[in-house]
């Protein structure tokens, strides 16, 4: 077996699942490796007219449910043995929200913000060159991932279009809504993470209103659901980028650190430019205190591997969602939980982005497009749903929301394979 340590990682999360889901041994095996992987080189011409190579991967790593599906990240950071762990964490998040899909992961080891908009194009138009008769829309769907957007996923349909003489809307998602795109999937994850923690949190009898939140990641997804909490109530008093973060214990002004972010490209700016976000006072912190904080909620949204065995002990939020792909380590979860902090895992929290790609590829394939309204209540709907019945089993088996997560996608996994 390869030397794989984040796919071993991320699997182990299998195995105190194993104890109440009802699948054969068979099928766990199986689950342990991904059923094909590509890495690929792709050569881009830069603009100074010299030639640079970059390392892109696509992983199909279950397809027992449908075509495999998942975004393609764009970070320096990028191996194949984290895309086969990101497309590990697919497959259980498609069979958690009961979609019909297996799951995938894309990505090139790329500073996305290094090149210029041509690089980029000619980049992930290589990409898609190199990897077409890997994916398409009954086999393998791309979608966003970090540093990765619509005009990026517009790019790739029509590239992959080209080759195949054919227009294939359904062979991504995420792409611009004059390109097929669904209404709300830019927000989806946000407005589908905002539903869970809604909903869970109710369940503790913890309202807005008593509620402090940090977030950790303030792109899309992180800036979108600190506004969507901010507006019901909730106090974000914290939030970050890869900068650094601001934290302000009255609670921060969203609306305006949202704007000034994106105006100026990070929130560094907003350190300086204190009277913009109508905070007289806040305090300049590092990604690192941000966890560290007395908070009633954490919202890990960028990076995997944030909270470890290292940092699990000095965590003081009492409920975890992870909106990020793995951002808690399974040393560190067993630390969370013996200091009884709730963990609320990626594969149900983050899970409302993957829904929409699903109502796209659908919208895609009957040429009928719904309404925002349509699409966000078709949202709440499925997040609804799956955050009870995960809650269900939590309570049934006396187990961790991450381990009823587990229990429910297995389960789902195991019938279709058996039925296979
Ligand atoms: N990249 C997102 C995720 O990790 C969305 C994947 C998709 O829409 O296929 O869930």
């Amino acid at each position: 077996m390869p030397d794989s340590p984040l796919l071993t990682e991320a699997s182990s999360r299998l195995e105190p699942a194993l104890k109440y889901a009802e699948v054969s041994e068979e099928i766990i095996t199986e689950l342990q490796f991904p059923k094909s992987s590509l890495s690929v080189s792709i050569p881009v011409r830069l603009d100074d007219g010299s030639l640079k190579m970059f390392q892109g991967y696509r992983v199909r790593y279950n397809d027992n449910r449908g075509p495999t599906k998942g975004g393609i990240r764009y970070h320096p950071q990028v191996s194949l043995d984290e895309v086969e762990s990101l497309a590990f964490w697919m497959t259980f998040k498609c069979a958690l929200m009961n979609l019909p899909y297996g799951g995938g992961k894309g990505g090139i080891t790329v500073n996305a913000r290094s090149l210029s908009k041509g690089e980029l194009e000619r980049l992930s138009r290589g990409y898609i060159s190199a990897i077409a008769d890997f994916i398409g829309p009954d086999k393998d769907i791309p979608a966003p991932d970090m540093y990765t957007n619509a005009t990026i996923m517009g790019w790739m349909m029509d590239q992959y279009s080209t080759i195949k003489r054919q227009i294939t809307p359904g062979v991504v998602t995420g792409k611009p809504i004059s390109m097929g795109g669904s209404q709300g999937r830019e927000t989806a994850t946000s407005v589908g993470a905002f539903e869970v923690i809604n909903t869970l949190l109710a369940k503790f009898e913890q309202t807005p209103q008593k509620t402090t939140v940090a977030i950790q990641g303030f792109g899309n997804v992180g800036a979108t659901l600190a506004q969507l909490l901010s507006q019901v109530g909730y106090r974000v008093v914290a939030v970050s980028d890869s900068q650094g973060g601001i934290y302000a214990s009255k609670g921060l002004d969203i609306p305006s650190i949202r704007r000034y972010k994106f105006a100026n490209q990070g929130l560094q700016a907003v350190y300086c430019e204190n009277s913009v976000c109508n905070i007289v006072e806040h305090e300049v912190i590092s990604n690192a205190d941000l966890l560290k904080l007395d908070v009633d909620v954490l919202i890990p949204a960028a990076l995997e591997n944030q909270i470890t065995r290292e940092n699990a002990n000095q965590i003081q939020a009492k409920y975890i969602f992870e909106v990020a792909n793995g951002p808690t380590t399974s040393e560190a979860d067993a630390i969370l939980e013996e200091n009884e902090c709730y963990v609320f895992p990626d594969i149900l929290v983050n899970a409302g982005g993957v829904t929409v790609s699903y109502f796209e590829w659908v919208q895609n394939r009957s040429g009928y497009y719904w309404t925002a309204e349509k699409v966000n209540q078709r949202l709440k709907e499925r997040m609804n749903i799956e955050t009870e019945q995960t809650w269900s089993i939590a309570q049934e088996f006396s187990v961790s929301m991450r381990n009823a997560c587990y229990i429910h996608a297995l389960n789902r996994l195991g019938e279709t394979r058996t039925s296979r």
